[in-house]
């Protein structure tokens, strides 16, 4: 049933009502829903998101069906798989060997070993424990902003959980890479080094620098594109390594290439990648250079009961292949400059619309009053354009990036009605 909006107030219609109280009773405190009136989705197609009562919703948001909700190549290998055999990796089995040559063959140098895992928090997990085990170091250094997962290790280095999680004193924080303090070619670089000079003087030494490629909780930034490489070179110079995670970034998100880290010209150590990976089905996992995870290797024996799993692999699979036959990186590439231009032309006649960037489908819009940062009205543009049936969120430490971050697959119409709602909520104020 559809929910009513009256006067900023969102009345619930019953049936979500008693969805919203059974949550609550079930599942606890620790929850979250979007949006001022939550949404209650019975199937997703394509671009495409369907409500209870049958309203259809463009899906702007979801960085996990990339290639379109419930993609028939990715749901037909699933299907076959499971209806054939769903083990682990302590058999043999070729899928996960064909999705490690795959996917080792879009690293720039071709090399590495693919370890698969269930989510992101815990490829990022992992790739510290590597990380700490190849350096000997214990130190990490994180965007002031970053999101790297929930397991216990990696919220310490997760600061946009916010302050009521704990960071630990073997973190350093560096500022996003936003402009504020100069260019970041050469600002961000010497944060890092700052950082790495402030562990050390603490007698941490730091194993690694885990940056998203295209900092999206940080409020999405992608340019110049460049700056990564120096960076690396700065932790790798401190002893520890510099680690692309690509949970966000990866899988032709940003145009023109499969990975992030690829605009920056830069070999990363470690790649994490989760997200889009199985478009729905859960799998992800991290590239490691070979020589890295030797030690590691020789010491602690990796198993994962669900990571790796032939299902897992065959959905990947079909993303690889979906991505490599269907020309998506050059769409991809297309549109993501559709949509900044329309949204720079609209910011020619909204003041609230400040800087607008990102790579390929993932762009951000700043929103402000003025010069200063305005987290009310970004709340306002996100539910306003949730009412009107296009699904947005926002990022960024001040809360005032609007994070559009539609389908690989979106066409021209998909990207004008985006832009033309954005226009209507800004319109409205
Ligand atoms: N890294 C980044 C950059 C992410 O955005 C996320 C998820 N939002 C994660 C890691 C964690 O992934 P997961 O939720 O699959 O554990």
């Amino acid at each position: 049933m559809a929910n009513a909006f009256v006067a900023g107030r969102t009345v619930l219609a019953s049936e979500e009502q008693a969805l919203v109280e059974a949550r609550a009773r079930l599942l606890g405190p620790a929850y979250r829903l979007m949006y001022n009136s939550p949404l209650h989705f019975v199937k997703g197609e394509g671009v495409w998101l369907i409500d209870a009562a049958g309203r259809r919703y463009l899906d702007a948001y979801n960085n996990v069906t990339s290639l379109g909700h419930c993609h028939p190549a990715v749901v037909e290998a699933i299907t076959k798989q499971v209806a054939t055999l769903a083990t682990n990796t302590r058999y043999l089995h070729e899928a996960i060997l064909e999705l490690a040559d795959r996917l080792i063959a879009t690293m720039p140098n071709g090399a590495g070993h693919l370890m698969l895992t269930c989510s992101g928090s815990e490829a990022n997990d992992l790739a510290w424990r590597i990380a700490r085990s190849a350096t000997g170091g214990t130190g990490v250094i994180v965007t002031e902003t970053a999101y790297h997962g929930i397991t216990d290790a990696v919220a310490k280095f997760s600061p946009s959980l916010g302050s009521a999680v704990e960071l630990g004193s073997h973190v350093a924080l560096v500022p996003a890479p936003d402009g504020r303090t100069g260019d970041p070619c050469e600002s961000f670089p010497r944060a890092v080094e700052a950082a790495a000079a402030k562990l050390q003087r603490h007698g941490v030494r730091p194993a690694m620098l885990i940056v998203d490629s295209m900092f999206t909780s940080d409020g999405i930034l992608a340019d110049p594109s460049g700056f990564l490489s120096p960076a690396a070179e700065v932790i790798r110079r401190a002893g520890g390594l510099f680690v692309a995670d690509e949970v966000q970034s990866g899988f032709a998100r940003t145009g023109g290439q499969m990975w992030g880290f690829q605009r920056h010209s830069v070999v990363p150590d470690i790649v994490t990648m989760g997200k889009p990976m199985g478009n729905g089905q859960p799998v992800a996992g991290l590239i490691v250079q070979p020589e890295l995870v030797q030690d590691f290797g020789r010491r602690a024996r990796y198993f994962n009961t669900f990571g790796g799993n032939p299902v897992s692999c065959a959905a990947a699979l079909a993303v690889v292949d979906t991505i490599a036959q269907t020309g998506l990186m050059e769409n991809v590439a297309r549109m993501g400059e559709r949509m900044r231009k329309q949204l720079r032309a609209l910011a020619v006649r909204h003041q609230a619309l400040g800087s607008v960037r990102g790579a390929g489908l993932l762009c951000g819009v700043e929103i402000v009053d003025g010069t200063e940062p305005d987290a009310i009205e970004t709340a306002r543009i996100v539910n306003g354009m949730r009412n009107r049936g296009v699904l947005i969120s926002s990022c960024g430490r001040n809360h005032n990036i609007l994070k559009i971050r539609p389908p690989l697959v979106v066409t021209e119409e998909h990207v004008d009605l985006l832009v033309g709602t954005l226009g209507e909520v800004l319109a409205a104020r």
